[in-house]
């Protein structure tokens, strides 16, 4: 099979971390270049921006991996070349943003993936299969972090459409939305917003589905310091469902079911590269749509300043 000679847009922390190691692991893709104002890969041509990426190099697809924000533009412009698109999470700043993308996609004949990375964590296929016959009487979802650690000096974030602790919470809620057999949807919020920042440090979210209120219960804080906690419980009458670390290890009722590696930027390119062979597209806004609903209808709180 011919490589899937493709650009990364954005040569920051993710893009350095997990898709330029994955894009080389995977014999289906082949990095041809890079745009970055201010990084560069070592063996490859680095381009000071998207427009110059696609004219400079043959490509077939890119990844854009700068914060959502800058993010439409890009893609529109890559779809409009006719490029394959891969998304970061959040898909877009906002939810209409991604109509024209979708479109932009199915007028162009390529593949637009909106990816979710936790989703390909090591537990939640299991868990998704094991939840699939199962009534789910409630879950608890507790994402406490450290910001200073995770997002050191990545102003973006604390900015309008920079998500604040919304970006790890949603990851979160894409597991939640992919292992759940039955939709929810968010009945109350409050989000805790720093005085001197736009965007809120902590949040916490009630979700109802079609049999009743509070089925869904999360903890999003970014004012976590030690331990790390990236964990969702599930209860049912058959026991409980735990996942942690973010979705790569799996305990049901006393059983360890899976505790794996870090496989999901691996994931993530091996689903990628299947939707391109195949001409299809995966956008699914469910994740981006709660955290939309809790701007909407979340209780606005005012806390104490928050310093890098
Ligand atoms: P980052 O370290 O701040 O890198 C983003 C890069 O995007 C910057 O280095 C910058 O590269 C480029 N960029 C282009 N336009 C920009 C703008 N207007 N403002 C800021 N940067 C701009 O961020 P990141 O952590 O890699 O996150 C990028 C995306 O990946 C986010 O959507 C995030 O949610 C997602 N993600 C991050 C992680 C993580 O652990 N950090 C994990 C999973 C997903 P140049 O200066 O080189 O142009």
């Amino acid at each position: 099979m011919t490589p899937i000679r493709i650009g990364i847009v954005g040569v920051g922390k993710i893009a350095c971390d997990q898709h330029v190691p994955s894009i080389r692991a995977n014999p289906a893709f082949r990095l041809v270049g890079t745009a970055s104002r201010n990084a560069a890969i070592e063996g490859v041509p680095n381009f000071p921006d998207i427009d110059s990426l696609l004219e400079g190099v043959d490509l077939d697809a890119v990844a854009l991996c700068v914060p959502p924000g800058p993010r439409h533009d890009m893609a529109l412009r890559a779809l409009v070349a006719g490029k394959h698109v891969l998304l970061e999470k959040p898909p877009g700043a906002t939810l209409s943003e991604l109509d024209d993308l979708v479109a932009a996609a199915g007028r162009e004949k390529v593949s637009l993936f909106a990816t979710w990375h936790s989703r390909h964590a090591a537990g939640v296929a299991a868990a998704k299969a094991w939840l699939a016959t199962r009534m789910v009487r409630r879950m608890q979802v507790d994402w406490k972090e450290d910001v200073r650690r995770w997002h050191p000096g990545q102003a973006w974030i604390w900015e309008p459409g920079g998500f604040g602790v919304f970006d790890p919470g949603i990851n979160a809620l894409s597991i939640v939305s992919e292992i759940l057999p039955k939709p929810i949807h968010l009945t109350s919020a409050t989000l805790l917003f720093p005085g001197n920042r736009a965007q809120p440090i902590a949040a916490d979210l009630a979700f109802a589905d079609a049999d009743g209120d509070d089925r869904v219960m999360a903890t999003f804080d970014w004012r976590q310091t030690g331990p790390q906690t990236w964990t969702i419980t599930a209860s049912t009458d058959d026991g409980d469902l735990v996942l942690e670390n973010g979705g790569a290890k799996l305990t049901i009722g006393d059983d360890l079911v899976v505790d794996g590696a870090d496989v999901e930027y691996a994931g993530i390119y091996r689903r990628f590269a299947a939707l391109v062979g195949q001409g299809e597209s995966d956008v699914d806004l469910r994740p981006l749509r709660h955290v939309a609903d809790a701007f909407m209808i979340g209780r606005h709180v005012r806390t104490d300043d928050f310093d890098d």
